[in-house]
């Protein structure tokens, strides 16, 4: 019997990047205008665990994008319940959206599961001359909260693939596998 679902939540402050991210994970394209009625809820996949896991089979893979709400900070305590997994977004030339990614942890501790896997990206990470917030300092950042980090761009397409098949992996690994990695 094989019926595992992953589903994964990104949070941050409005206009990092977040849809976009997903739309160019999702469809590999980038719209450079600001899409304030995209609205997208979702977005699905199916990730396929390495060497045989799940019995060969896909996960299927739900990441949700907080379309607008996040303008609002009114995100409901079921909608983080719903993550096993949740990307913790900012973009790299702006310092006030740095400066609340310890707020978006402070509402995941209060209100997701425990066991929750975060990652943190770092987002527009092409804008070079613009950028407020170095690599250290958002990989000490996420260090100190158990998380991995990657600079991101959407529009470019780095590490896009790369930081969502990461976390896959994780939250495969450690919360739907028949045989958890042992956490210490
Ligand atoms: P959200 O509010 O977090 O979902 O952010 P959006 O995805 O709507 O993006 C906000 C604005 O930033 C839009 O104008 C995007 O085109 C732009 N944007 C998003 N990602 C990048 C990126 O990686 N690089 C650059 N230069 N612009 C980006
Ligand atoms: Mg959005």
């Amino acid at each position: 019997m094989s019926n595992k679902k992953m589903s994964i939540i990104v949070l941050g402050d409005a206009a990092v990047g977040k849809t976009s991210l997903l739309k160019m994970y999702d469809e590999k394209k980038f719209q450079p205008a600001h899409m304030a009625t995209l609205g997208l809820d979702y977005v699905s996949k199916n990730y396929l665990p390495p060497q045989g896991g799940n019995n060969g089979k896909p996960v299927p893979v739900k990441i949700w994008d907080t379309a607008g709400q996040e303008r609002f900070r009114t995100l409901t305590h079921s909608f983080y319940k719903q993550g096993h997994g949740i990307i913790v977004a900012f973009a790299v030339n702006d310092m006030t959206s740095f400066e609340h990614v310890g707020t978006w942890l402070a509402s995941i501790k209060e209100h997701a599961d425990p066991t929750v896997i975060k990652i943190l990206v770092g987002n527009k990470v092409d804008l070079e001359g613009e950028r407020k917030v170095s690599f250290q300092e958002a990989e000490t950042l996420a260090k100190a909260n158990g998380m991995k980090y990657y600079d991101t761009s959407a529009k470019t397409n780095l590490n896009v693939m790369e930081f969502m098949e990461d976390l896959f992996s994780q939250v495969y690994i450690e919360k739907l596998s028949d045989s958890p990695k042992a956490r210490d």
